[in-house]
């Protein structure tokens, strides 16, 4: 599928791809930071202001890591991970977009098939009025490619935990795909400068301890590396059920990109004798249309109104009557007799 998308093939086909929406704050950066080892700007209000698209790609160790961040017409090479977060920051202040703009592209985009759309939800807001899990309702009602992550677990209301626990097991909004649940970097957190990886520890110590959430850990429901671990066995099965409808639309795309590249005929020579061979054709086709013209005959497009074979037989008519009244008799008859039968024979 990168192959794919290297090649540019996006723009014709939808690829199998991960959608992550939610409301504000909900925590979509934090766990796209999370999965994806790189800080990204996030904290309260709007603070991602528009969609941000993130491709992954394994590299060797040798190779390091690499960076690559375009928008509009800018397009960065980054060296280090720590400098995404500011770029990511400069990109979305020179990009103005409504909101309305915005949720039609994420409509656009979590209506395709080809889309797993994660729904975040603070564990400590009522995830039926979430408008993310609504969108997203709307587009896939059976849920058969919706998962829904809960975030936050550390802000749950005490005594309400038991229902967390019900929507993570799938209990109360049915989901195909089911719940994960997942605790992030909290602003106390990035304030303190806590590493990623020690959030990593941080969270699996959170769900060991708590004697709500640890059951939800037991059956691998709960902490980032196994949101991972889902993601990657989802998408690849993803990938594989849509597979053969994409080989499909490529061959159809295919065959109907050959024919119109045989309406334009061979391709450009590239060799003396290649160009040779070229031109001569080409003034043996013209000297072969110029043939058919003289005997009438042509070779139309679609598009070409008038055909000569008509044409020729109207003019043939006036030039018959001019014949008629201008000849006194006998004078023209040789050319007449001559002419005349010439004229039935095309007729
Ligand atoms: P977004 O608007 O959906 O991208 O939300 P952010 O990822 O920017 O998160 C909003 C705020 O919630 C930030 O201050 C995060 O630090 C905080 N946050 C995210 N996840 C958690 C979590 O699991 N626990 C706590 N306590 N705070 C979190
Ligand atoms: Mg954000």
């Amino acid at each position: 599928i990168d192959s794919l998308r290297a090649l540019g093939v996006e723009k014709d086909l939808a690829l199998p791809a991960i959608a992550v929406i939610g409301d504000q704050s909900s925590g979509k950066s934090s766990v796209l930071e999370a999965l994806s080892g790189v800080a990204l700007p996030r904290g309260s209000g709007i603070v991602t202001r528009c969609p941000l698209a993130l491709r992954l790609k394994k590299m060797t160790r040798a190779q390091g890591w690499k960076g690559n961040i375009s928008y509009l017409d800018v397009n960065l090479k980054l060296q280090d991970p720590s400098e995404v977060e500011k770029e990511i920051r400069k990109g979305e202040c020179s990009i103005f977009h409504s909101e309305k703009g915005i949720k039609r592209l994420i409509k656009k985009i979590i209506a395709k098939e080809e889309t797993i759309n994660l729904v975040v939800v603070p564990s400590n807001v009522d995830i039926a009025t979430t408008e993310a899990l609504k969108m997203a309702q709307e587009v896939d009602p059976e849920g058969e490619r919706t998962l829904g992550i809960l975030t936050k677990p550390d802000l749950v209301d005490k005594g309400t935990e038991e229902s967390v626990v019900d929507i993570v097991r799938n209990l109360i909004i049915h989901l195909k795909k089911g719940y994960m649940i997942v605790k992030c970097r909290g602003q106390q957190d990035i304030q303190k400068n806590l590493s990623l990886a020690s959030a990593i520890q941080n969270e699996r110590a959170f769900f060991e301890e708590n004697e709500h959430f640890r059951i939800l850990l037991d059956e691998k429901r709960a902490t980032v590396p196994l949101l991972a671990e889902k993601l990657t066995s989802e998408l690849v099965e993803h990938i594989n059920k849509s597979l053969p409808t994409l080989e499909e639309q490529i061959n159809t795309q295919l065959q109907k990109a050959t024919q119109e590249l045989c309406k334009y005929g061979k391709s450009i020579p590239e060799t003396q004798t290649e160009k040779l061979f070229f031109l001569i054709d080409k003034i043996r086709l013209f000297n072969q249309d110029l043939m058919y013209s003289t005997h009438g005959e042509e070779k139309l497009h679609d598009d070409e109104q008038v055909k000569l074979f008509t044409k020729i037989r109207q003019e043939f008519q006036k030039w018959g009557e001019i014949l008629d009244k201008n000849s006194v008799k006998g004078k023209y008859r040789a050319a007449n007799l001559r002419i005349v039968p010439l004229y039935y024979q095309w007729k």
